[in-house]
């Protein structure tokens, strides 16, 4: 457990690092109603620093279970327009957003595949205006995380529910840094690393990103066309720079939509739309997803690549080194959060605008012709093994070493 001090030092870090909340600007919390606390010391955090009005989006995910396992397919696919005018009054008034990420990775599990589909397609498309806000920067905002109990308990299954709780809380607290003396400076130093490492990627512009390792990844993956390398903090449209997830440790561009050839296998389960996925294996061909195969959550992965046309390309490559908190912790989180931080990661579904140069001011063409990918899905898996080597290949075939052995060499 983290002492009461530490909760104030995690409040702010969200509040000023994270979402970087500015003077008189309203705040979004979005939580499940077991985060109640964690949110109320946000909300009281970010009136210290000057919040006009604070919001809550409740979320409920034992209710999201109880509808999932009753509700008809029809009624459970038609997303209330409720949401919808709260994802707009943000829009209209430029809130930041704070997220508590601390899912059940199980809160799905036995329900019926083609109906959680059904819903997840709905909700992404019911969202999109949102979504086009927040990943073109339009809104600042941020996730971070705390236990839950059914969440912990998926973490250290043979512990009673409060061990499983602390052990939880001190990852999270010595992943946070908020074991150091001034976790503020700690991240902002952080930072500094990571966008020095992007800094130096995005100034080779590389043609491909060539990932191979023993358990059977060779995989060429195209990067957009003036494609930008960013990493921990990102600049809203505004100017006013953010940190969208906390913790990170990726520095993340785009791939050419159209170029990427090979076969990847995943590192680390992958936990969406409630279910765990592992043990797979794709195959690319000139950008699309030609086949795959899965030991656990076939269904799940067939339900997912089957979203839309976008899905079955990538819209996200990420470089995190092994030696990064979160993979030194040994802990699989079953929380892409953690677990994407803790490895090199792809994403099947959209690319971020901001990842190509001028990418917020470009048409939907202009994006298209840079190589940028487009869906309604954006879900990590993780591919980075600890012996993974990467290589960067430059338009005149060059090759820069980037990792060796699932660690930076840059
Ligand atoms: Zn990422
Ligand atoms: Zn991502």
């Amino acid at each position: 457990m983290l002492t009461n001090q530490q909760m104030e030092k995690y409040a702010e870090l969200a509040v000023r690092i994270g979402a970087n909340m500015q003077k008189g600007q309203e705040v979004v919390i979005r939580c499940d109603v077991q985060c109640a606390d964690f949110a109320h010391l946000i909300a009281a955090k970010a009136y210290e620093f000057g919040a006009k009005m604070v919001h809550m989006e409740w979320r409920d995910e034992k209710l999201d279970r109880i509808n999932m396992l009753n509700a008809s397919k029809e009624a459970i696919s038609d997303i209330p327009e409720y949401r919808k005018a709260m994802w707009d009054y943000s829009i209209e008034h430029k809130c930041c957003l704070i997220s508590i990420s601390a899912d059940d990775p199980n809160k799905f599990k036995g329900c019926d595949a083609a109906k959680l589909s059904a819903y997840e397609i709905a909700f992404q498309l019911k969202r999109q205006a949102f979504r086009n806000a927040t990943m073109s920067n339009y809104l600042r905002w941020t996730i971070v995380s705390i236990p839950t109990p059914a969440w912990a308990q998926q973490i250290f299954p043979k512990d009673d529910v409060d061990t499983a709780m602390d052990k939880l809380w001190n990852a999270i607290g010595h992943i946070m840094r908020l074991d150091q003396k001034d976790p503020t400076e700690a991240w902002r130093k952080h930072i500094d690393t990571l966008v020095k490492r992007a800094a130096f990627l995005t100034k080779h512009n590389f043609e491909y990103v060539h990932m191979y390792n023993k358990q059977g990844t060779d995989l060429t993956v195209g990067l957009a066309t003036d494609h930008l390398w960013i990493a921990a903090q990102e600049e809203g449209q505004d100017g006013i720079p953010f940190t969208a997830n906390m913790p990170t440790e990726e520095v993340f561009t785009a791939p050419h939509n159209r170029k990427i050839n090979g076969v990847v296998t995943n590192a680390l389960p992958l936990v969406n739309n409630g279910n765990v996925i592992d043990n797979f294996r794709i195959v690319f061909k000139d950008g699309k997803v030609t086949d795959f195969s899965a030991e656990v959550g076939y269904d799940a992965l067939k339900g997912l690549l089957s979203s839309d046309k976008g899905v079955l390309s990538l819209g996200e490559i990420a470089l995190i080194g092994k030696n990064s908190p979160i993979a030194e912790s040994g802990i699989l989180f079953y929380n892409t959060l953690f677990d994407e931080n803790a490895s090199c990661h792809l994403a099947f579904g959209a690319s971020y605008p901001t990842t190509v140069k001028g990418g917020n001011e470009m048409s939907q063409e202009q994006l298209v012709a840079h190589g940028m990918n487009q869906s309604i899905q954006h879900v990590d898996f993780m591919v980075g093994t600890k012996d993974i080597d990467i290589d960067g290949i430059a338009y005149d075939g060059t090759v820069t070493p980037i990792f060796r052995n699932g660690e930076w060499v840059i």
